[in-house]
């Protein structure tokens, strides 16, 4: 098992300008837009700052994903949320309250059985 680390791949810099040597790593670790069940060529998305760059996100691998241009509008504009879990493994939560685990194996909907808080 190779350690997390490596795969996190970090390369950070300073501006909120994705350089082309990220986008080429996001797009072999992500291969597709990464929302829930849309299968847009990475080489077509945009990439997101994950946590946003004027709230202290770096631009690095680790914290940008390939989303497409309707995604990407869809997380900016609406409630839609995401977590990483892990470098290339996401967490979706819909604005109605429905979660998504998102990784190289597809979309796989996550059923809670108990209140998260119990
Ligand atoms: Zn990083
Ligand atoms: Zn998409």
């Amino acid at each position: 098992m190779r350690p997390v680390i490596d795969l996190a791949d970090h390369l950070p810099v300073g501006s909120y300008e994705i350089p082309d040597r990220h986008r080429t790593r996001v797009i072999l670790r992500d291969h597709t837009c990464r929302f829930p069940h849309c299968t847009r060529p990475a080489t077509r998305c945009d990439l997101d700052h994950t946590r946003p760059h004027g709230e202290g996100g770096p631009t690095c691998p680790c914290n940008e994903v390939a989303l497409c241009r309707r995604h990407h509008r869809a997380k900016t504009h609406s409630t839609w949320r995401y977590d990483i879990v892990m470098p290339g493994s996401y967490v979706w939560t819909s604005p109605t309250g429905h979660r998504f685990r998102v990784d190289h194996r597809g979309t796989h909907p996550i059923r809670t059985t108990h209140p998260p808080d119990e």
